[in-house]
């Protein structure tokens, strides 16, 4: 199946399916949005990726905010930063323009924070390859992602695992934006840490809270 260029969904809501379904369908269906102290940070860090320079070290050529698009995945969106490193002589690579040699592309997306395992950030990742990989007909080992805090980055394989993973999302997020459903709230450690707890209040208003139960939870809290 391939989609057409007006059902292309963004690469970022493919990092928040997996992430959460429920985050995804708040953005995506009911278009809420709030920024915090760590979006606000993302937004900054990928304003000054972007607004560098594209360039050229050694057998290195950097290039920003290169819009992607997959009709396989129905995704589109921009990457932060994609590497092409020169290959030896020989190997199989993509041209690039005016440039001698082959070379083989290297997504780099930044992430606020320290180095850490984020499974939503590296399917991100994986998408932005893919698309790359469906544009150029060429093939894209690996990529990395790099954490603003700690200016540390973590090398990711596109293992064939990763591959699937992702292409399962974006089939995923397709449907649930077909079927436009928000799901239900189901509190997990992982709500702490997102942008959207306060709208979402998975809490009090989440699968299996009746609302008897939470109105006695509330009711109770009170302090006469
Ligand atoms: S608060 Fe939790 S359930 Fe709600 S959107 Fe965020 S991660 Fe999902």
């Amino acid at each position: 199946m391939t989609y057409s260029e007006d059902n292309l969904l963004p690469i970022s809501a493919l990092a928040d399916i997996v992430f959460c379904e429920r985050r995804a369908a708040l953005h995506q269906l009911e278009e809420i949005w709030q920024e915090s102290v760590s979006t606000i940070e993302g937004h900054y860090l990928h304003d000054k990726v972007h607004a560098g320079e594209n360039e050229s070290r050694g057998d290195v050529r950097i290039v920003r905010g290169l819009r992607l698009r997959s009709l396989r995945l129905g995704l589109s969106g921009v990457a932060d930063v994609f590497e092409f490193h020169r290959l030896d002589q020989g190997a199989e690579g993509i041209v690039l323009p005016g440039v001698s040699g082959r070379w083989t592309p290297f997504p780099v997306e930044y992430k606020r924070g320290v180095v850490r395992h984020e499974e939503s950030f590296e399917c991100q990742l994986c998408a932005q390859a893919l698309c790359l990989e469906e544009m150029l007909n060429c093939h894209i080992p690996a990529g990395a992602l790099f954490y603003g805090l700690s200016r540390r980055r973590k090398d990711i394989l596109l293992t064939d695992e990763l591959r699937h993973g992702t292409e399962e999302a974006a089939v995923r997020l397709h449907h649930l934006v077909n079927a436009g459903v928000t799901p239900p709230a189901t509190y997990a450690k992982k709500c702490e840490k997102c942008s959207l707890l306060a709208q979402c209040m998975p809490k009090t208003a989440g699968a299996g809270k009746s609302a008897d139960k939470y109105l006695r939870s509330e009711i109770l809290d009170l302090k006469c």
